[in-house]
């Protein structure tokens, strides 16, 4: 990073579900909040993804919105190439299927990802719908995570890619049989994907804040926001008290 931080949010209106924005909108403002300044720029469906940032978004979205985006990375090559520099990559469910090796989408046709990243994803039954929590890896040092995930697909990690968390309610990655293999989201050096959406950052500024050190290079001081404690303890209540198993209801 030179100076400012380089926000890319690849298509939006492409991928996007779920409040997925919100992540940018989280990533700039803790930013902001410790001094540093952002750059922040939004990629339409017609645009070139720039090469040269230092953070790139990528959210969920429906199959024939990620078939398309897939196709534009793939095409421009930018993203990949921003990857293989060490820029910080953030997928989310779509975007996490999208930057992977290949997708199934409904129908079962098998679409090339941007190979960003060792993963493929298969599709899954049922539906996986529903909340989320997530223990991560230990050596990334964040506590539990929380999100909502409404996804058709089932990933599996490759060789190369290590999960970000265990799944403690829900379903995650959901390859490998109705309740998945307990993996949730993928790591690979400075590119990371996970299903959930919330939109995730907002639910979990700590994840917030692991990327914006690996796209500035540093550690961050605390940064305090009480409302946000109050909201995953109300999350965490809301799945122990059983009223939403994962994948109980399927809003299709
Ligand atoms: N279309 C993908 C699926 O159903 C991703 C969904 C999403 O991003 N929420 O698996």
């Amino acid at each position: 990073m030179s100076g400012t931080l380089g926000i890319v949010h690849v298509f939006p209106t492409l991928m996007g579900t779920y409040g997925d924005g919100g992540n940018v909108t989280v990533l700039q403002d803790r930013a902001r909040r410790r001094g540093i300044e952002v750059d922040a720029v939004t990629v339409g469906p017609d645009e070139a993804i720039p090469a040269l940032g230092d953070l790139y978004i990528v959210g969920g979205g429906e199959d024939h919105g990620q078939i398309a985006a897939a196709r534009r990375i793939r095409a421009q090559g930018s993203l990949a190439q921003a990857a293989d520099a060490g820029a910080t990559v953030f997928a989310v469910c779509a975007g996490l299927q999208v930057i992977g090796v290949d997708f199934e989408v409904e129908g079962g046709a098998i679409e090339p990802g941007a190979g960003i990243v060792d993963l493929i994803t298969r599709r899954r039954e049922p539906r996986a719908v529903g909340e989320v929590l997530a223990d991560p890896m230990p050596r990334l040092g964040l506590p539990r995570l929380s999100g909502y995930e409404n996804h058709g697909g089932g990933t599996r990690l490759g060789p190369g890619t290590e999960p970000l968390a265990r799944v403690v309610a829900g379903i995650g990655n959901g390859s490998g049989g109705e309740r998945g293999d307990g993996t949730e989201g993928a790591i690979a050096g400075h590119i990371l994907g996970t299903y959930l959406h919330g939109p995730v950052l907002a639910r979990n500024p700590a994840l917030a804040d692991l990327l914006l050190s690996w796209a500035i290079g540093r550690e961050l001081a605390p940064l305090d926001a009480p409302y946000v404690a109050e909201l995953r303890a109300e999350r965490e209540a809301y799945v122990a008290s059983g009223k939403l198993s994962a994948s109980a209801a399927d809003p299709r």
